[in-house]
């Protein structure tokens, strides 16, 4: 066998726009995408908060094509870049020798709150009392890498109690549901409108071993209350997405998802948006108890008023 070498490609970018940066990546890096995170590090409020920004950062084999595939990833990045800003590539050759060992140290697991430690599905878990959870870098949404997600996670933490059944809204990688079933829920299930994330949710379930009372079905919010799963209502319900589909899912019920007293816990919500959530929020009887951020995005849990 021929020794193989590498082009190393990668970018340092904020948190947000990691996940975007991975998929263009992903496009042409046959080998998949190396998302290296510094941890998320305990703030004065206790939640934490990611530290710094994050090197996304993927491999090309060199041979006869890597000139070609270069320059259709320069200019896919051109493209996301004109949508949101993004540095200039940084180009190394990589020999042989050294690429595993490259590859590696790329892999940092992230810690998020006080209980979770997300990491990539085929990385060993480091001693720690952390729970793992296992997802695969560049697949649906939902990787752990971006803020969103993070606060989810945190809310989660915080506010499912063992035992609890959980329902998640637009599941992506099905991430939500699955640190739900490992943070004690007795049941777990999601639902996403796009049929490839139920199905990537399905295998990381089976990759975390956690497939037990644990269901990811396409749908929305009325095929839940229609009792596709078997509880249509639940403690705690979560959702992150961004805040106009929030809105449009609390038009079609899913306050009416909670069991009285419930929590729904909610993500994506771009400050900017805040005022009309909360507007939306207040229309549907709901009111907000806790409100978390990371960057630009919030994160709200909230109730039905009068419980
Ligand atoms: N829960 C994951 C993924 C969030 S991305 C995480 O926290 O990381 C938002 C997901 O919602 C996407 O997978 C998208 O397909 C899904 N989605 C968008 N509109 C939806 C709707 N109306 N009903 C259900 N899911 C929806």
């Amino acid at each position: 066998m021929t020794k193989q070498s590498w082009l190393e490609v990668s970018l340092i970018v904020s948190g947000e726009l990691a996940e975007a940066v991975t998929e263009v990546l992903a496009r042409f890096a046959p080998g998949g995408v190396a998302v290296e995170s510094t941890a998320i590090q305990a703030s004065a409020d206790e939640y934490g908060e990611p530290v710094g920004p994050m090197r996304v950062c993927a491999y090309l084999p060199i041979n006869d094509q890597m000139e070609e595939v270069r320059q259709k990833l320069e200019e896919a990045l051109w493209f996301l870049g004109r949508i949101q800003e993004l540095p200039e590539p940084t180009f190394t050759i990589i020999e042989e020798q050294n690429w595993m060992q490259a590859w590696k140290q790329h892999y940092r697991p992230i810690e998020i709150g006080e209980k979770l430690l997300v990491l990539p599905a085929w990385v060993e878990a480091p001693e720690t009392a952390r729970i793992p959870l296992r997802i695969d870098p560049g697949m649906a949404f939902g990787t752990g890498t971006h803020p969103t997600t993070q606060l989810s996670l945190v809310l989660l933490e915080k506010y499912l109690q063992p035992g609890d059944t959980l329902l998640d809204i637009g599941c992506g990688s099905g991430i939500l549901a699955i640190a739900g079933r490992k943070l004690g829920a007795a049941a777990a299930y999601g639902v996403d409108i796009d049929p490839a994330s139920v199905e990537i949710a399905r295998q990381t379930a089976a990759d975390n071993a956690t497939n037990e009372q644990l269901l990811f079905e396409a749908g929305s919010v009325t095929d839940v209350r229609q009792g596709m799963f078997p509880a249509s209502q639940a403690p705690v319900v979560i959702a992150n997405i961004l805040t106009h589909i929030l809105i449009q899912l609390l038009d079609e019920g899913m306050a009416d998802l909670l069991v009285p007293g419930g929590v729904l816990l909610l993500s994506g919500i771009l400050e900017e948006k805040l005022a009309e959530m909360q507007a939306a929020l207040e229309q549907h009887g709901l009111e907000v108890c806790e409100q978390l951020m990371i960057e630009d995005w919030v994160g709200l849990a909230v109730r039905q008023k009068n419980n």
